[in-house]
């Protein structure tokens, strides 16, 4: 027999990848470099399916029906190419490589490039959910040619997450680089939920009073209701556990310096050469830099700041609706600013992305996923070409009735010395998009006076400059 599908790199997420596959009846060739690994997994998991292990690479692909289908899971960079540069040679034009670790897009389309000459397909696809989406249903994320998806895609379908509708939370996102470029920007997106959950949690935490144990029953609360997502879900959880060893909250005991791996900050890197405003996922980038900084943190806990006064009971239940609502607001903006990178990515490369599909697949199994994904996709759907997500009426009008309650808030923190920057730069950014006037005519003005950079008129076509160092005249540039 043969293998309809293989995959090679069987630490966590091949594993149970590979599991997810034979568990669906397929037949799974698994390859690893330390052949333990390989051996591993059919000791323990062979009654799953059915699994060809296979030793070196040439077993490898002998293992696999025609055209071979390869899923790669190994670490992310040189890794990728080793293995690549390993198998490639012994593959034939039609045969298709699967790269679902977290490679920047940019590889990814270096990889397609280079393999589309031997006529091999590279299919470079975001895979979300971490090891358990792996093994019961990821959101996937493939981009590749169209041709590769039609061979794939079944395939993809059947191991995916399923969103409520039981549509398979996997689509054909576009060409070359477009799944991986998606799913960076889906982890960016991710930061920023991250950090307005943390946000939020503090200020219930610092001017409301709350107890993690009670800001955890405010969290399951908020969860049966338009934020019902998987992370305040987990939030919850995790903001009631106790610490066995000191009997304290558990994030009490957790030090208070947050790690990233690197996709949020390539979805802001992106972003800056795409010219894209993507400030939420940048400050939620920053938060955590900021916050590794301890002896920079340790040196500056001297400086003087407001203390921070309690609320009454009934006080600080109000408070925590009005957070809900800055919460929900500063989502709306981080996601209005997430999909205005896709979109902004799939012009400068060519990859005609469909928003809604993509905030389809993410109703399930990836990290993000939430009820609120479902309205993003309406929103789409009602208007493919919406120039933005504040652009949707629904979403205009929740911003609208939360608003005073989002500003209040910011308010408060600022007053109080919370520091709630995901909050205030997604407000900031509602604050310029539907200003009448903004400082950058004075911004550009000041261009025009040391740099003779010029500026347009509001009354009159063409670019001028003002003689700043003569008499002040205003020339045609
Ligand atoms: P790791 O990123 O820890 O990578 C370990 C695997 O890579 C092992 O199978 C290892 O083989 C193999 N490997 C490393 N270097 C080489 C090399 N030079 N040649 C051949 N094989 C090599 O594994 P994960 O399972 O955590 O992640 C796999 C991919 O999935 C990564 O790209 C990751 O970014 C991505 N990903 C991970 C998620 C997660 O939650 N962990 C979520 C979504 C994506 P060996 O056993 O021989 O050392």
């Amino acid at each position: 027999t043969s293998a309809q599908i293989g995959v090679t790199g069987l630490a966590v997420m091949g594993r149970n990848l590979a599991r997810n596959f034979a568990r669906n009846g397929y037949t799974v060739a698994v390859h690893n470099r330390t052949v333990s690994r390989t051996k591993a997994l059919v000791k323990e998991f062979g009654h799953e399916g059915d699994f060809i292990a296979a030793e070196t690479a040439e077993e490898f692909v002998a293992a696999l029906e025609r055209p071979r289908r390869l899923v790669i899971m190994v670490k992310a960079g040189e890794p990728t190419d080793a293995v690549i540069q390993e198998f490639a040679p012994l593959l034939e034009p039609g045969d298709m490589i699967i790269d679902g670790g977290n490679a920047h897009f940019a590889d990814t389309r270096r990889r397609e490039r280079d393999l589309r000459e031997r006529g091999v397909h590279f299919v470079g696809t975001g895979i979300s959910g971490g090891e358990e989406g792996a093994l019961h249903g990821p959101s996937i994320m493939p981009g590749g040619s169209k041709e590769s998806y039609e061979s794939l895609g079944p395939m993809l379908e059947k191991i995916s997450a399923k969103a409520a509708d039981g549509a398979p939370c996997v689509t054909h996102c576009g060409p070359d680089g477009a799944g991986h470029f998606v799913k960076m920007v889906h982890n960016g997106i991710e930061y920023a939920d991250m950090q307005l959950i943390g946000e939020a949690y503090q200020l219930l935490r610092d001017v409301a009073g709350y107890t993690p144990a009670q800001i955890a029953d405010i969290f399951r609360t908020w969860n049966t209701g338009r934020l019902d997502s998987y992370l305040i879900e987990i939030t919850a959880e995790v903001l009631s556990h106790v610490d066995a060893a000191t009997g304290k909250p558990f994030v009490d005991v957790v030090v208070d310096q947050a790690e990233q791996k690197g996709t949020g900050r390539w979805t802001v890197q992106i972003a800056l050469d795409l010219g894209v405003p993507v400030s939420g996922i940048a400050e939620a980038v920053f938060a955590r830099s900021l916050s590794g900084h301890a002896a920079l943190r340790e040196a500056s806990r001297g400086l003087a700041g407001p203390t921070a006064s309690a609320l009454s009971e009934s006080e600080a239940a109000a408070f925590a609706d009005r957070v809900e609502q800055a919460l929900y607001a500063s989502k709306i903006v981080s996601y209005t600013q997430g999909f205005h990178e896709i979109a902004a990515g799939s012009e400068e490369y060519g990859w005609d992305i469909d928003l809604g599909a993509i905030s389809a697949i993410w109703r399930g199994g990836c990290i993000i996923r939430a009820a609120f994904l479902d309205r993003i996709r309406a929103a789409y759907g009602a208007r493919p070409d919406l120039p933005s997500l504040l652009s949707d009426e629904t979403f205009a009008r929740e911003i609208a009735a939360a608003q005073d309650d989002w500003r209040e808030v910011l308010v408060a923190a600022v007053r109080q010395g919370v520091p709630t920057p995901g909050f205030a730069a997604a407000l900031a950014y509602y604050d310029a998009l539907r200003a009448e006037r903004l400082p950058a005519a004075l911004t550009q003005a000041q261009r025009d006076f040391f740099g003779a950079h010029t500026y347009r008129r509001v009354d009159r076509d063409g670019a001028f400059h003002t003689l700043w160092g003569g008499d002040r005249n205003e020339v045609s540039a």
